[in-house]
């Protein structure tokens, strides 16, 4: 049955949700609060368990031209850059879980998305348009804008993101806690760098208490930097918070040269800052007629690169669910039970790994990988799971 479905927010998540759900027939619009759909953040992981969604939208030619396909995981000592550990990705992660993994820019995937919604259906996105609330009633859900204009629609979907206005109705306040990490972003063109500078490969450099990953964007022309570290200064959760790039330099000294090398030719007046902070669970996360999906209802810490892969699956889980149930009531509590389970176990799991990331001694860190299986099983769980045909029930 077609529905019409108002989505708060047009992130990754929103607008993946919206083209699976246009495609699939249904009637969609998108209310956004920003005045433009413009280029913010920095690199994003997406695995097999997100790309296959992605393809499922006719995405996966213009996808493998923005992307790079990384050779290996190779992890470094922060000091010597003494390799100690190498796990291959690419064909191998395609091979083992039915499609690639990709390092793409955020700003490319959230363009490719909102092209194939506007292709989809030409008006699917309002900008300019804050959300404020919703109400619902037994047969259709009304979404309040701030400019005191009301919506109706057959169901709600919240993909507003970490501080979700239809989150907070739905669920209450969430707590957010600081973690004690700030992630430093910064990308820098290839041609500032040394010719053959770093291999193709997911780089992290590991240190006691802080660590960097460094991987290639846009067919290799940007290379993206992140650096995790442990401050006691809380600062914002945002992709456009600037701190001074002499605070950069100096959270990454006695770094190995390559690790300077980039921190040398970043943007002085383009370094963010990123403030990480925990949310507890929130295990029921639908009314009747409104539902949420990507951060807006499982934040995660970067610590898997598993955030937006989450909202990617979440929007054809969606998909399948309301075609599947006999009512939108029923479908939402089979998306629900469906994604309940997993989406709580990749935020542990990203919690966890903090501690991997963040040992104290060089002899630790040599420990804890000397012990490590990166075998064909380890991330079966992640990786080979297919939100387009795992059974709901
Ligand atoms: C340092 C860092 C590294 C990361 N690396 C990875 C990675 O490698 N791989 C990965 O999969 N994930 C990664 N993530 C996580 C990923 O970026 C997020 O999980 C993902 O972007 C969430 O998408 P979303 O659509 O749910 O939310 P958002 O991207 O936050 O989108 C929400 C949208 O809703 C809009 N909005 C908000 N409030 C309102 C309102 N009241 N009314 C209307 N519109 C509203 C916003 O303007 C925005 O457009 C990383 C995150 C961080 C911080």
């Amino acid at each position: 049955m077609r529905h019409k479905i108002v989505i708060a927010g047009a992130g990754i998540g929103g607008l993946t949700a919206a083209a699976n759900l246009l495609q699939a027939g249904h009637d969609v619009t998108i209310f956004e609060q920003a005045s433009e759909l413009s280029e913010v953040g920095a690199g994003l992981q997406l695995s097999a368990n997100a790309t296959h969604v992605l393809h499922h939208l006719g995405l996966g030619a213009p996808l493998a031209k923005v992307g790079v396909r990384p050779g290996a995981y190779v992890f470094r000592l922060h000091d010597t850059g003494e390799e100690i550990h190498r796990f291959a990705l690419s064909d191998e992660h395609e091979q083992l879980h039915g499609a690639p993994y990709y390092q793409v820019h955020r700003a490319d995937v959230h363009t490719l998305l909102a092209a194939k919604v506007l292709e989809l259906r030409r008006d699917a996105i309002r900008l300019n348009c804050r959300v404020i609330g919703f109400d619902e009633s037994g047969d259709n859900v009304r979404l309040r804008l701030a400019d005191g204009s009301i919506v109706q629609g057959d169901l709600l979907v919240g993909a507003d993101g970490l501080k979700s206005v239809i989150c907070q109705q739905i669920a209450g306040n969430v707590p957010a806690t600081y973690t004690g990490d700030a992630a430093w972003r910064i990308t820098v063109p290839v041609e500032r760098l040394p010719k053959e500078f770093m291999e193709q490969v997911m780089t992290v450099w590991m240190g006691p208490g802080r660590h960097v990953v460094a991987y290639y964007l846009r067919a290799g022309a940007l290379l993206n930097f992140v650096g995790l570290v442990e401050t006691d200064e809380v600062s914002e959760e945002s992709w456009t918070a600037k701190f001074p790039w002499e605070r950069f330099k100096a959270d990454f000294q006695g770094w190995h040269a390559d690790v300077q090398t980039i921190i040398d030719a970043a943007d002085k007046d383009g370094c963010y800052r990123w403030s990480l902070h925990y949310r507890p669970a929130i295990r029921n996360w639908s009314t009747r007629r409104a539902t949420l999906l990507g951060d807006a209802v499982h934040p995660t810490l970067p610590y898997l690169a598993q955030g937006a892969c989450m909202a990617i699956e979440d929007g054809a889980v969606l998909t399948r669910a309301l075609d599947q149930a006999d009512s939108i009531p029923d479908a939402l509590q089979l998306y629900q039970r469906n994604r309940v389970d997993r989406t709580v176990r990749i935020v542990n799991q990203s919690t966890a790994n903090r501690t991997l990331f963040h040992l104290r001694t060089v002899d630790e860190i040599r420990a804890s990988f000397a012990k490590r299986d990166e075998g064909a099983d380890r991330n079966a769980w992640l990786y080979s799971y297919n939100p387009l045909i795992v059974k709901l029930v």
